[in-house]
Parts: C-alpha cells; structure tokens; sequence
C-alpha cells in the first residue's frame, strides 16, 4: 500500500509499505477520504511540539471496513465508518472522570502514532463510528472537524440564549459558526481575510468583523447592545486578541473558549476574571463527539460541503499541503481521496 509519510520537518513523501496487521480487537479500515488539518501543515513544519517523526500524519479520516479482529462486536466487511482518532488509556485521572481526550497517556492518530494518509490503517473498535452509506466519502471525512465544534459547545454550554464571537474564521471557526447557529445563538465572527467573512455571512453570521479595519471591542459593544459577549471563542491562536477576549469582551458569567496552542506568555488582570465569574475554558480534541455529529449529518442540521473547498487525489498531497499554506484566500478544507 501507498502512505504519505512525513520524514522530517518540510520533508513528505509518499512511499510502499506493508498493510498493517490487526489485533483481535481491531479492524482493517480500507482509506477513501481524510481531510488536512492546520495541525497536519503545522508537523509538516515542524511547529507541533506533540508529533515525533517520521510520521503518517492525518487524524481526518474516514473509510472501509476489510477486514475483521475476532474479538470486535457489530461490524461487519463493507461497513462506512468514521475513525475518532483519539486514543486513550482508560484508567488515568482523565479518563476516569470522562476527559479521555486529554489522557495523561493520550495517543492521537496522525499525531503521536501513525495516522490516516495511508491506503489501510488498523483502529481500534472502539473508535469505529458508523456512517450512513449515503454520504459521500469527503463530506464524510468532514465528521471529525465537526466533532471538535460538538465538543466546543459542550466546553461553552452554548445555548440559543448566547451572544456568541468567534476568533477566525477558518474551518474550524466556521464549523463553530455553524454549530452555534444550529442551536439558535446570536454570533459574530472575526478574521482578517474577507472572502472568509463572506463564506461566515452566508453560514448565517450575524456579524462579520475585520480585524484589520474594525476596533473589536466597539463592534462587541455594539453587537451585544451594550452588554459584553456571553461565550467568546478564541481559534485564531494569537495571544493579543486572547487577552481581548478575557480582559475587554465578556459578559458577567461568560465563558472564553481556548482552541488556540502557542506557548507564549501574556498577562492577565485578576479583577476581569473574578468581577465577573468568568470561566476561561480550555478544549481539546472531541470526547467521543462523532455519533452527536453523524447524526447533524443525517439530518442535513449542518452543512459541511461549505467548508470544502478542494479534493485532490492522495499521490497530490505535497502539492494540496502547499496551497494549503500559501492561499488562505481560496482554500478552507482540502481532502484527499484515495
Ligand atoms: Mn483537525
Ligand atoms: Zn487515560
């Protein structure tokens, strides 16, 4: 079989290797689709301190069952699935107090061990989801992004009586976009890059903001009619308008939602956090959110077409991760068939 493989920072290839053997506990998932992350693009830079290398990167992924483990229950050969890519130990603090996706010993396809740009990949039964057969196989590869905005709205408590911002507007903040107008909240969203604002007015944005000729905390002002901002999050990863965001924007009991991972320091004020009971909430990952969004899917509640914006086969994935890279403008999610 066929897996992208990323040796070092800045080098990727595709090269031959052996389809993985399974445990009795496993399947053989035969790969159609797998979406590129950010995250990807950042090992593929070098710029995630959580990969090692060299690594099969992609966390996306969706695809066929093949083959069987013996032990595994309920799947059958020619089964969609889904794959949560998140892996966990089961008895660390965590994951007893059901956070096992920020296990102590957290093993991320795609991340810490081999992921989902590969013909095959060997998965566990328990992170097999099942995906109506209908859906086609790179909408379905859109499954796990959508799950992290399923988990953010748990994190938030987003409810429709929520003003709610949004930091960046790129897949994931238009996933969060989406999520929340789902559930009848009132949201704004910001970027620098225009024809994503477009992309968030037509998801149904009720404000768009640019950054770069707007004053963010007049335009909340106003937006939330004098009250600050109930749930606020923060993607863009850009520690200036995170220290907006808890210092000038929040409402009295409001919420700031933390996606973002650099590891810059920056200050804070004691006061805006306790005058106000602010929580500052921070969310990883998806803990086991993929059935809440398959069934979003099945019943058309989100629309995750509008987030793609290119499909390109797998033997391309050098040249998708450069766009990827170079044209924020044009490109959203790019997903490789394979
Ligand atoms: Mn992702
Ligand atoms: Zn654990």
């Amino acid at each position: 079989m066929k897996a992208i493989i990323i040796e070092n920072p800045g080098k990727i290839n595709v090269v031959e290797r052996d389809i993985p053997e399974i445990t009795d506990n496993q399947v053989l998932v035969k790969i159609k689709a797998a979406g590129i992350c950010g995250s990807d693009v950042h090992i593929f830079h070098g710029k995630n301190a959580f990969a090692t290398y060299p690594r099969v990167v992609g966390h996306e992924f969706v695809g066929e069952i093949v083959k069987i483990g013996a032990a595994t229950k309920n799947i059958t050969i020619g089964d969609h699935v889904a794959v949560d890519p998140v892996v966990s130990c089961g008895h660390c603090y965590a994951c007893r107090i059901g956070h096992h996706n920020v296990c102590k010993e957290l093993n991320v396809m795609g991340v810490h061990r081999d992921g989902g740009f590969q013909e095959y990949a060997a998965v566990d039964q328990e992170q097999i989801n099942q995906l109506p057969k209908d859906i086609p196989w790179e909408v379905a590869a859109t499954v796990e992004p959508f799950a992290i905005g399923a988990q953010v709205a748990h994190r938030g408590r987003l409810s429709s009586d929520d003003t709610v911002l949004i930091c960046g507007a790129g897949p994931i903040g238009l996933i969060i976009l989406q999520v929340a107008k789902m559930k009848g909240a009132k949201v704004a969203i910001l970027d620098i890059v225009e024809s994503r604002l477009e992309k968030a007015k037509q998801l149904g944005a009720d404000k768009i903001v640019n950054g770069k000729t707007t004053d963010i905390v007049a335009a909340m002002k106003e937006f939330a009619n004098g009250d600050g901002v109930n749930l606020i999050y923060e993607a863009t990863g850009n520690t200036k308008i995170l220290q907006t965001c808890i210092r000038d924007l929040p409402s009295p009991a409001g919420r700031v939602v933390v996606l973002g991972f650099t590891t810059e320091d920056f200050a804070l004020r004691q006061v805006d956090i306790m005058s106000r009971e602010l929580e500052i909430i921070g969310t990883r990952l998806n803990n086991h959110r993929f059935p809440e969004v398959i069934d979003w899917f099945k019943k058309g509640q989100v629309q995750p077409k509008e987030i793609i914006t290119h499909v390109f086969p797998f033997q391309e994935a050098e040249k998708a991760f450069k766009l990827n890279d170079e044209d924020p403008e044009n490109v959203l999610k790019i997903v490789l068939t394979f």
